[in-house]
């Protein structure tokens, strides 16, 4: 079972990532404050970090940078705001995947299990709902006794709409995800 520790000071999300993550199967715990989550990532052993950007006592850019001079740990960066997250992106502190609030537990369950997968996690060969499977391996859709094999993207819408049961996702979060973000648009100066 992956191990999960969570660095987020608004407790209200912690647990509900958490509460969300277990019923996915996955043990988590929680640091609501800094220099306890960044004590814990050093100290202990967790397969994946989901990393808050403003804590209390030691923020998350000073977590992300000590913690990877000593683990190659997956860390999912957090931030209520975009800005924040273009920063820590330029800065290269090494964080495997970034996310904005507000998202849905399913969102970043979604988001962990393409992490842990790309970790080389055996943990998520296949991805089910209902009657669908679908192999991450070989990229096989099945459905009963039918089985088609998908291409790299389809594959990776499909992964984002079976990683996310009951979420509506829009035609921009799809192309996001398997065609990359846009570009940014061009300044006139
Ligand atoms: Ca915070």
């Amino acid at each position: 079972m992956s191990k999960i520790l969570i660095i987020e000071d608004e407790e209200a999300i912690a647990d509900l990532e958490k509460d969300y993550l277990e019923l996915s199967g996955f043990d988590v715990e929680i640091a609501t404050r800094g220099d306890v989550g960044l004590e814990k990532a050093l100290k202990e052993e967790y397969d994946l970090i989901i990393l808050d950007l403003m804590l209390p006592e030691v923020d998350g850019f000073d977590i992300c940078r000590q913690v990877r001079e000593e683990k190659n740990i997956p860390i999912i960066m957090v931030s209520a705001k975009k800005d924040d997250i273009d920063k820590i992106r330029g800065l290269g502190l090494g964080a495997d995947d970034y996310m904005t609030k507000p998202f849905s537990p399913a969102e970043l369950l979604a988001h962990l299990r393409a992490l842990t997968r790309r970790q080389g996690d055996v943990v998520f060969e296949t991805l089910s709902l209902g009657d669908l499977t679908l192999n991450l391996e070989s990229m096989d859709l099945t459905c009963g006794n039918e089985s088609i094999r998908l291409s790299q993207k389809e594959s990776a819408i499909a992964r984002m709409l079976l990683g996310s049961p009951g979420a509506v996702l829009s035609k921009e979060q799809l192309i996001s995800r398997a065609w990359g973000p846009p570009p940014a648009p061009a300044t006139i100066t």
